[in-house]
């Protein structure tokens, strides 16, 4: 008996840690998150808003990548982590 680490079937490896800070963020759609480039100790006066922390990392990624050369897939997941602890509501 092999027991393996089962993956996902993709043949992708999904992050270890599903972070989920604020699992009621579906009772505030009206709260916009809002995520500054300057916390993550970026030199960038980028400010970036969402209605859910789903769809500002998606900008954020987007961002990340436009403006900063980094494409969302190189974002290691500590970096990602920090970019989470950094959503602030507005
Ligand atoms: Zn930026």
């Amino acid at each position: 008996m092999k027991v393996h680490d089962e993956e996902t079937g993709d043949g992708a490896r999904r992050p270890m840690i599903q972070l989920r800070l604020q699992p009621s963020w579906r009772e505030e759609l009206l709260v916009a998150k809002v995520l500054r480039c300057r916390d993550l100790g970026m030199n960038c006066p980028k400010e970036i808003r969402a209605q859910t922390e789903e769809e500002l990392l998606k900008l954020a990624a987007e961002h990340a990548e436009k403006d900063h050369g980094v494409p969302a897939s190189m974002i290691p997941p500590s970096i990602m982590a920090m970019v989470k602890a950094s959503i602030k509501d507005e």
